[in-house]
């Protein structure tokens, strides 16, 4: 899995860090999301999937059957 943000439209709400606090977390900032792991275990990748469908501005993109490593 190949996960990708666009922080720029993140409404900084957190409910991404909250269903997958391995794979993403929130600029100290202006609480933005942060990708901490944008090729997420498999063990993960139920949340990670829980994370994109809860956030409320549609940012996170999955990429399922691509790894970070893939353009
Ligand atoms: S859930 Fe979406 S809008 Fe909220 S912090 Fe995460 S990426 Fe941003």
């Amino acid at each position: 899995m190949k996960v990708e943000v666009d922080d720029s439209r993140c409404y900084a709400v957190g409910n991404c860090a909250r269903h997958a606090p391995t794979v993403f977390d929130q600029n100290d900032d202006d609480g933005r999301v942060v990708l901490l792991a944008p090729d997420p275990p498999e063990r993960e990748h139920a949340q990670v999937r829980e994370a994109a469908l809860r956030c409320p501005a549609a940012v996170i993109v999955l990429h399922e059957n691509k790894s970070a490593h893939e353009e």
